[in-house]
């Protein structure tokens, strides 16, 4: 894959040797350049996701065709749905909330990678992880406020969506653009103003999950509710958040 890395990458082994380096002069943790995340502004292509919570009907074709396109293992996710429910009886409301990596211009999971396995791609804004580099330490996980990480238990490295890269180079929408039943779902160039999803975002109001978190997110939504059950609960209001999710809490 001919890829534009904001670092040079080390490999499992070149990582494993200096730590073993580190530790012989005593210098303790090995210290390693990090990588940095590439501006929105300048890059020729910049792709994100519109997702239209008035279209969706809560189906989970997009999570079953992510589940299929990378034969996710059993309990892992790259893609889900949450529902959000609300209300008091008979006042009651159930909506959708589908998730997935945000491809953040300001990526918090690449800062803390010691080994430059995760990094966003100058070329078109897609954050993505090389398998050969990771060496499964977790930190990006700990660091993505969104939880979108996990380790693949059969890789054993940090796995996430990454906007079915092999689908896009080849000029295919993501699997989840294409099984969306209800249309909810636009990916595209959000550098191109005439782009669908550019025109949808520049005509309707949208917001990203969590941004003061400082991520700057690109995947966006209109409608969406994201309603919090601690904030909820503190109000004295009833929201159940069910993240479908490995039955954690949503983060
Ligand atoms: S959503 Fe999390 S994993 Fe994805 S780019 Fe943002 S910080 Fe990284
Ligand atoms: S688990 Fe995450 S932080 Fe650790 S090496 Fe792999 S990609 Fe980098
Ligand atoms: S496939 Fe589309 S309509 Fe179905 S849950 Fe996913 S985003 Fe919603």
């Amino acid at each position: 894959m001919n890829e534009v890395k904001t670092s040079t990458p080390v490999t499992r082994r070149d990582f494993i040797k200096e730590i073993t380096v580190s530790a012989a002069v005593g210098a303790g943790a090995a210290v390693m350049s990090k990588p940095v995340a590439a501006a929105r502004v300048g890059s020729k292509t910049h792709y994100g996701m519109l997702i239209d919570l008035r279209r969706c009907i809560g189906c989970h074709a997009c999570s079953v065709s992510c589940k299929a396109e990378f034969d996710v293992p059993l309990g892992a996710t790259r893609s889900w749905v949450e529902y959000v429910e609300k209300g008091d009886y008979p006042n009651v409301s159930r909506s959708f909330l589908p998730r997935l990596c945000n491809h953040c211009s300001q990526p918090a999971c690449v800062d803390v990678c010691p080994t430059g396995a995760t990094w966003k791609r100058k070329e078109d804004g897609i954050v993505v992880v090389d398998p050969d580099i990771c060496i499964g330490c977790k930190y990006c996980l700990h660091a993505c406020p969104y939880d979108a990480r996990f380790i693949n238990p059969v890789t054993g490295s940090a796995d996430k969506c990454d906007f079915c890269l092999h689908r896009v180079e080849k000029g295919l929408e993501p699997s989840c653009v294409n099984a969306c039943i209800g249309g909810a779902r636009v990916f595209g160039d959000l550098n191109d103003p005439s782009s669908e999803i550019s025109r949808k975002i520049a005509t309707n109001p949208v917001t990203v999950l969590r941004p003061e978190q400082g991520t700057e997110p690109n995947v966006f939504y209109i409608a969406a509710d994201h309603s919090d059950e601690h904030t909820a609960a503190a109000q004295g209001r009833y929201v159940r958040v069910d993240t479908h999710r490995r039955q954690q809490e949503r983060r």
